[in-house]
């Protein structure tokens, strides 16, 4: 490969100085030619390096990428649902999953107070669908992720929210 010696004695990474063998470096794609085949050849800086890059890089944007990410939330509601949908079923499905989906929702409600409160009233106003069965749950005992199997079930619980505030 290329920048290493036959006996592989490894290469000097110049970020963090230090002489580390081939297998600390990536392999990483130099260029694709027309017909598709690609050029390999050694990452110029170590792995460690890399992965402290990308953090790095992930830490300055993220502003960006929040920005980015509620730009697409706003503008595409029902795509948001869904995929929230998806997300929450995932979580759900194991207890640290759980856990973790706590406390994020936590801290998210200590940071946010106003925004919470706000998101609260306006899923009871409009019983959204997280909101019905998160009632459902508290009252059936059954699993989230059965009744989202079950649209209808969503449905009757709204029914029944309604009626009682009539
Ligand atoms: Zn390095």
């Amino acid at each position: 490969m290329n920048g290493f010696k036959k006996e592989k004695k490894g290469r000097v990474c110049p970020k963090c100085e230090q002489e580390k063998p081939e297998s600390k470096y990536s392999t990483v794609c130099d260029r694709i030619k027309k017909d598709g085949t690609r050029t390999l050849r050694v990452n110029r800086i170590c792995k460690k390096c890399v992965n402290i890059w990308h953090r790095e890089y992930k830490s300055d944007k993220r502003d960006l990428c929040n920005q980015k990410t509620n730009e697409w939330r706003e503008s595409n509601p029902g795509k948001y649902r869904e995929s929230k949908k998806k997300s929450d079923l995932k979580y759900s499905k194991t207890d640290s999953g759980k856990n973790i989906h706590k406390k994020a929702t936590k801290k998210w409600v200590n940071e946010n107070r106003d925004k919470a409160n706000k998101t609260m009233r306006t899923c009871r106003n409009n019983i959204v669908d997280s909101y019905a069965v998160g009632l459902l749950v508290k009252r059936t005992k059954i699993d989230r992720e059965e009744i989202y199997k079950i649209p209808e079930l969503i449905e009757v619980e709204r029914l029944i929210i309604k009626t009682r505030r009539l």
